[in-house]
């Protein structure tokens, strides 16, 4: 370092940045981030774990837990997902308000985990959303989920309302396709389509 360069301190450092709006929105956000009350295995248990005293979600600002999607911005998928379950999964990540986060919590929600390739298992969510924060384990320790909850707030805080797409007039948020997946998941209001899959797997109509 030069002898005549000036020399900026640490905490001036800091309070400058404090200072940009961006920080103190994303700082806002990550502080009040409603998670959505979802559980679908085992992975839902420590889940439960990182929400009680000991390990203490709230202590991030984070202790709403909404049962409606329309009042949360941040889906945990925490177990197994089967092809019956994804439907409703991508439903309410559509009607949740953007913006919005997804964090897979354990190895099923990642990549089908134990039951990937079985029957009526699909090989990890993102798939069908797109994913934030992956949390491996077979289940994670709440306090792996908890890293996954700060991975988060990084990501959020590394975002600018200048290019954020959801203020983008232009970029419209188009909710994702329902997916239908195999002759066991039909919509039911589409009979022709049922009776097809009826037919083509030979099914006796009697
Ligand atoms: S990852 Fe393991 S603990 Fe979590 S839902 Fe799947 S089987 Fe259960």
């Amino acid at each position: 370092m030069k002898i005549d360069e000036p020399v900026v301190p640490e905490e001036f450092n800091r309070n400058v940045f404090l200072t940009t709006i961006d920080a103190i929105y994303n700082w806002g956000r990550t502080k009040s981030m409603w998670p959505m009350a979802f559980g679908l295995a085992c992975c839902a248990i420590e889940f439960m774990a990182m929400m009680a005293s000991r390990f203490d979600l709230i202590r991030f600002g984070m202790e709403i837990i909404r049962a409606s999607p329309r009042q949360a911005d941040l889906m945990f998928v925490s177990g197994t997902v089967t092809k019956k379950m994804v439907p409703n999964i991508v439903r309410l990540y559509n009607q949740m308000a953007e913006p919005k986060y997804v964090l897979a919590v354990g190895a099923c929600a990642t990549s089908g985990g134990p039951f990937k390739e079985g029957y009526n298992v699909v090989s990890g969510i993102d798939k069908f959303l797109p994913v934030d924060v992956y949390v491996p384990g077979c289940p994670p320790s709440p306090e792996a989920i908890l890293y996954g909850v700060m991975k988060v707030h990084e990501k959020v805080m590394g975002q600018s309302v200048r290019t954020a797409p959801w203020y983008k007039k232009d970029q419209l948020n188009e909710p994702l396709p329902m997916p239908m997946l195999g002759p066991d998941l039909y919509n039911p209001k589409d009979r022709d389509a049922l009776m097809k899959v009826v037919d083509a797997v030979g099914v006796d109509k009697g």
